[in-house]
């Protein structure tokens, strides 16, 4: 058997190891240090728009941390596009909130603009304000950022964007990551690049950092002894993994050269396939980290399915995923409200993430060439 092509794995820089030892050699094997700091100096210097940034252990728990700062809790309503992972929602649970879903529109996949104002007239008609809006850029690709800001504006709602999936892309010519009340990061092992696990909050003011961290380490007073005013949470990075950190911020503009470059190869391969679509930028407004390359396969054109191009691929051993399944078809989320166009469910049916490393080989694709060419006889 082949050696396995994986959808997306860590990529290493070559450097961490001199920031983790430093970490070692100065005693800082805890959740504050030198590569804490420095890592969070340098995403606020990358993100480049007056950022201040909380690293924390994971995206998820940044996500708890912004709708916890927003003042959300029981009984609230929050809005989030259906069409993504689950820990885009999961956090408005722990807060005791009720998730509504909201579809995609077909050119960003992303939350549709016109669906999101239609959600949010009907919930103020069962009285009900929307506290938040969690907005998506799913795989790398921005959002249609103006357009949701604008009907977030429009109806003052606090908008939480989650660009876990898209740091080093942009909209427009600005960062992914900037444009949210509060936007989260994810450095988890398949992201663009990795801690191992961990996240970061990126706040639009020291103050709301300063909170962000007290909140991540047990929301301690400042008193000698531990005294408690509010329920906190174990959420800070570690020293070690902020080091993996700062070596792979260095390597980011690298891991997207290569992700794009794996774009454009994917592109040539699909180009003269009837049926075959490759998810792309609809136009120069939108810079996608191309974390993943997405196709969808309509299989009346095709007449090979998307379940039968997923099995040929893994029976080469080479990963491939279908779409993230809409949330609101989880079972988990059952009772949840879903304002609908169709659009995520129909990706769901037809979609696959191909292998998208920045650490694939010339190797990897001239083997994924030869089984795309199999499965579609060209
Ligand atoms: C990975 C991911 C998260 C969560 O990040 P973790 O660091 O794994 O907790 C949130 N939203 C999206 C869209 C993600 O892909």
């Amino acid at each position: 058997m082949k050696t396995r092509i994986p959808l997306s794995v860590s990529h290493m820089s070559g450097n961490e190891l001199d920031y983790i030892k430093d970490a070692l050699l100065n005693n800082e094997v805890t959740t504050y240090g030198n590569n804490i700091t420095e890592f969070e100096k340098d995403l606020e210097s990358y993100l480049n728009q007056n950022k201040n940034v909380a690293c924390l252990s994971s995206g998820t728990a940044a996500i708890h941390l912004a709708l916890i700062q927003l003042g959300i809790g029981f009984g609230d309503e929050v809005i989030c596009q259906s069409f993504t992972f689950c820990a885009s929602a999961n956090p408005i649970v722990y807060v005791g909130a009720k998730p509504i879903f909201v579809d995609s529109e077909i050119e960003t996949w992303n939350i549709c603009p016109i669906a999101l104002e239609e959600a949010i007239k009907d919930r103020l008609k069962k009285g009900m304000k929307p506290k938040a809006i969690i907005m998506v850029h799913l795989y790398g690709m921005p959002s249609k950022i103006d357009k949701i800001l604008a009907v977030a504006n429009k109806y003052d709602i606090n908008v939480i964007e989650d660009a876990a999936e898209a740091l080093g892309s942009s909209y427009k010519g600005r960062k992914c990551g900037t444009f949210g009340d509060f936007s989260i990061l994810s450095f988890n092992g398949n992201k663009i690049i990795t801690t191992s696990g961990g996240g970061a909050l990126v706040c639009n003011s020291i103050k709301q950092k300063k909170q962000s961290i007290y909140f991540a380490t047990q929301a301690r007073e400042n008193e000698a002894h531990y005294e408690h005013k509010n329920i906190g949470y174990n959420y800070r990075m570690s020293n070690i993994s902020a080091g993996i950190g700062r070596a792979q911020l260095k390597a980011l503009e690298a891991h997207i050269n290569l992700r794009r470059k794996n774009n454009r190869f994917y592109n040539k391969l699909f180009a003269s396939i009837e049926g075959v679509e490759l998810f792309k930028e609809p136009n120069s407004d939108f810079y996608s980290n191309y974390w993943l390359n997405c196709i969808t396969i309509n299989s009346e054109l095709t007449k090979v399915s998307k379940e039968e191009v997923f099995n040929i691929l893994a029976s080469k051993n080479i990963e491939s995923r279908p779409l993230w399944k809409p949330l609101h078809m989880q079972p988990v989320f059952s009772t949840s409200p879903m304002y609908k166009n169709g659009m995520c469910e129909k990706l769901f049916n037809q979609g696959l993430c191909l292998p998208s490393s920045s650490n694939l080989k010339d190797n990897d694709l001239i083997r994924i060439k030869e089984a795309f060419n199999e499965i579609f006889y060209v």
